[in-house]
């Protein structure tokens, strides 16, 4: 399957072409149809499915049809720096060609200082990639506005939950408006999960890969 079938626009399609994929992996032919039609997901994905792309396309794709807007869009929570990193540079390579704005929020070590990371939230960013604790500093502080969030993505659900971001996590969506898309991705799908997924999802597709 050709990234043409999703009917995406041009200016996606370029930006998948410079980024060298030509077609779809199973986990985006089953997940980005489902996603475009606006359904919340829960998906085990190991990672090296091509399970970032998977979410990030239809989400590139549903903000470009939307009118420009300084707000804050979506929000992809990751339990690692690195994962923040290499989600931010997949989504500025597929989005290239696009007038999309994205923002990673993560500090410490190479990243931000928390000064900076607070203005370029205080301008705003369309989609936002952040490390749960990160986030919660900002949050706290007042100035993040997520009153017109449509999409919330958890990447790496699993991993979340066993480095103790549960609280952190149900802290974050309790900002959210209810009214939302959300995904979950998970490697693997213990009773905890199921039990996150049931508390923020709505009517989820389930998709194994
Ligand atoms: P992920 O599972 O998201 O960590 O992706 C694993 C690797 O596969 C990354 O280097 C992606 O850039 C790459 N990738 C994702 N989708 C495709 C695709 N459709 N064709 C070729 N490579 C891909």
């Amino acid at each position: 399957m050709t990234f043409k079938d999703f009917g995406f626009d041009e200016r996606l399609l370029e930006g998948i072409e410079a980024t060298g994929y030509e077609t779809a992996t199973p986990v985006q032919e089953k997940v980005i149809p489902l996603i475009l039609q606006g359904k919340d997901l829960i998906a085990s994905a190991q990672t090296g499915t091509g399970k970032t792309a998977a979410f990030l396309l239809p989400l590139i794709q549903k903000i470009m049809n939307s009118a420009e807007s300084e707000h804050i869009n979506a929000l992809i929570i990751v339990p690692t720096r690195e994962l923040a990193v290499q989600i931010a540079q997949n989504l500025e390579g597929l989005s290239y060609f696009t007038s999309i704005s994205s923002l990673a929020v993560y500090g410490g070590g190479d990243g931000a200082s928390f000064v900076q990371e607070r203005q370029a939230l205080s301008r705003g960013a369309e989609i936002v990639i952040c490390t749960p604790g990160r986030l919660i500093g900002h949050l706290n502080m007042g100035y993040v506005k997520l009153k017109h969030l449509q999409y919330l993505i958890l990447d790496e659900a699993d991993r979340m939950l066993d480095m103790g971001f549960n609280d952190d996590i149900m802290k974050i969506i309790s900002f959210l408006p209810t009214n939302r898309q959300t995904l979950l991705f998970s490697a693997t799908m213990p009773g905890k999960i199921r039990e996150l997924a049931k508390k923020i999802l709505k009517n989820p597709e389930e998709i194994t890969i």
